[in-house]
């Protein structure tokens, strides 16, 4: 039996639940459902359960700007942003549209009927169903959710310790009393080390280049001081969303323009922290702040095991598993019981869902993003994806805005199509992520993600106070965007 929506959603993460609460305010004439391949809402936030899985990114710009995180820890554990996610589909009567444990495998468009039509298999009972939809929003994250990123190591058949990768952490690892090389140097490997190094007896990161490190306060001193005044909750929320979405941009924008001295002050603040004994050549990048993700430490937890000696850093090349580790390439050899590949993500973008429009398959490789949503030629469209430069949700937010004004326009003057028409020119050889960052992953994921756009309206900004008005202000008609009827 086919089932008709007005919106079909992929995806019940960040991106999609905030996608459908959008919907409930500002289109709540429109029908909607969310498919959703887990059997629980949250995403990222339900996949990954490692120790310590929390946010690098501060909750008050992470969290939905029409539904503010409150509290005063900066970041959060995994669990309370899943709870956060689900809360917010409770609170927007966004959970009983959403349809758990259906993967979504094709999306068709069909010009005549002015109709997606949409293929979900329940991976329970292996049978397929039928969606139809006028407009289909992809918000299904940027990576797959099957397979974590591994390079093959050589003699990794040899170990006979446990090889684990965070996305598939099994949930009884016992690691107490146990040596762990984790290798990698990301978000996850430098949360992975304070958290385990309590219990096992030694941890080492073992990385092949550095990453920019800041430690940042576990508890936000404005929202400290004005929860014990009697200003208002709401008010604190949103004073403490200004206050890091000011914070965030201008950090970056530092980074950016004054790469040397933002080099100094970084490592300056490192050398206090993990004090004399720990090689500043292991925090020490050789590209400049922001080129790649800045990761946070609460409270520079991370430091504090490194100078009290329960974990350390090598920064060298693996040259091959062996029986009990590691062998380096400087000839030296890491014992191990457990090793962890924090290795990364595999980019995948819309999930792997194959889509057509008018029988002709589309690549997302060779097409790019109007306004950074629409992707261009593909009717009744859009994929929401947050920034990788600030909070992923500052982003989110704005598109879902975005394409609730699109809708409501197309709902006020009858039109049953909107598409945007890209010209030569517009599209840049790079990805659309592959202009803000360098990092491995975004270069691994070149082949799936859009192109950058080369000029307005195209050209993704990585700026949320430039999207504000591009987004939430800008008309929606120019000579890109065709409505038809
Ligand atoms: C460990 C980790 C930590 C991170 N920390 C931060 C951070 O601190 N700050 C930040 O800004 N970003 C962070 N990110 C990026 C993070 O992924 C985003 O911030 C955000 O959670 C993504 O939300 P999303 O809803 O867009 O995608 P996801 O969280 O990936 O959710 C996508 C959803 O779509 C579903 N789905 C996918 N394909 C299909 C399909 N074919 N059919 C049906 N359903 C499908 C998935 O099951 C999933 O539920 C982190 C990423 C990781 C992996």
């Amino acid at each position: 039996m086919t089932k008709h929506f007005d919106v079909l959603i992929v995806g019940a993460g960040v991106a999609g639940v905030g996608m459908a609460s959008h919907l409930t305010k500002e289109c709540p004439d429109l029908s909607y459902a969310v498919l959703e391949r887990r059997a629980n809402v949250g995403g990222t936030w339900d996949l990954f359960k490692y120790p310590g899985i929390r946010s690098d990114s501060d909750m008050y710009t992470f969290g939905y700007g029409f539904r503010p995180w409150g509290g005063t820890k900066v970041l959060s554990d995994g669990p309370g942003i899943r709870q956060y996610v689900e809360d917010t589909a409770k609170e927007y009567g966004v959970f009983e549209n959403i349809r758990f444990g259906r993967k979504v495998l094709t999306a068709k468009w069909s010009t005549p009927d002015t109709r997606w039509t949409v293929e979900a298999l329940d991976e329970s009972t292996g049978e397929t169903e039928t969606y139809t939809a006028t407009f289909i929003v992809g918000c299904t994250g940027y990576y797959n959710y099957d397979q974590g990123y591994s390079p093959e190591f050589p003699g990794a058949a040899d170990f006979k310790g446990q090889i684990v990768h965070p996305q598939h952490w099994p949930e009884d690892l016992d690691y107490a009393g146990k040596k762990v090389v984790i290798i990698g140097s990301g978000a996850t490997a430098i949360t992975l080390v304070p958290n385990m190094a309590d219990d096992a007896e030694h941890v080492t990161m073992l990385q092949r280049s550095p990453t920019y490190i800041m430690a940042v306060p576990a508890n936000d001193p404005l929202s400290s001081v004005l929860s014990r005044t009697p200003v208002p909750q709401f008010l604190v929320r949103r004073a403490s969303r200004l206050s890091y979405i000011t914070i965030q941009r201008a950090l970056y924008d530092f980074c950016r323009t004054q790469p040397r001295i933002a080099k100094k002050l970084l490592l300056t603040d490192i050398r206090r922290r993990v004090g004399k004994n720990v090689d500043m050549r292991h925090f020490t990048p050789s590209y400049n702040p922001w080129d790649q993700r800045l990761c946070v430490v609460p409270n520079g937890d991370l430091f504090k095991v490194l100078k009290n000696g329960k974990a350390s850093i090598e920064t060298d090349h693996i040259k091959s598993f062996t029986e009990t580790g590691i062998e380096l390439k400087s000839g030296k050899h890491l014992e191990a019981d457990i090793i962890i590949t924090a290795t990364g993500l595999n980019v995948q973008v819309l999930g792997g869902v194959q889509v057509e429009v008018d029988g002709m398959a589309v690549s997302t490789h060779d097409r790019v993003l109007y306004k950074s949503v629409m992707v261009e030629g593909v009717p009744n469209a859009a994929i929401v994806l947050g920034y990788t430069n600030a909070s992923w949700t500052l982003k989110t937010d704005l598109a879902a805005e975005w394409v609730c004004r699109v809708l409501n326009l197309m709902r006020r003057k009858g039109y049953s199509q909107a598409v945007a028409h890209a010209k030569d020119g517009d599209r840049a050889e790079y990805s659309l992520m592959g202009g803000a960052l360098s990092s491995g992953y975004i270069q691994r994921g070149d082949w799936a993600m859009p192109r950058q756009g080369t000029r307005a309206p195209w050209k993704a900004q990585d700026n949320y106070l430039l999207d504000i008005p591009l987004l939430r202000h800008q008309s929606l008609k120019d000579d890109v965007l065709e409505f038809s009827r």
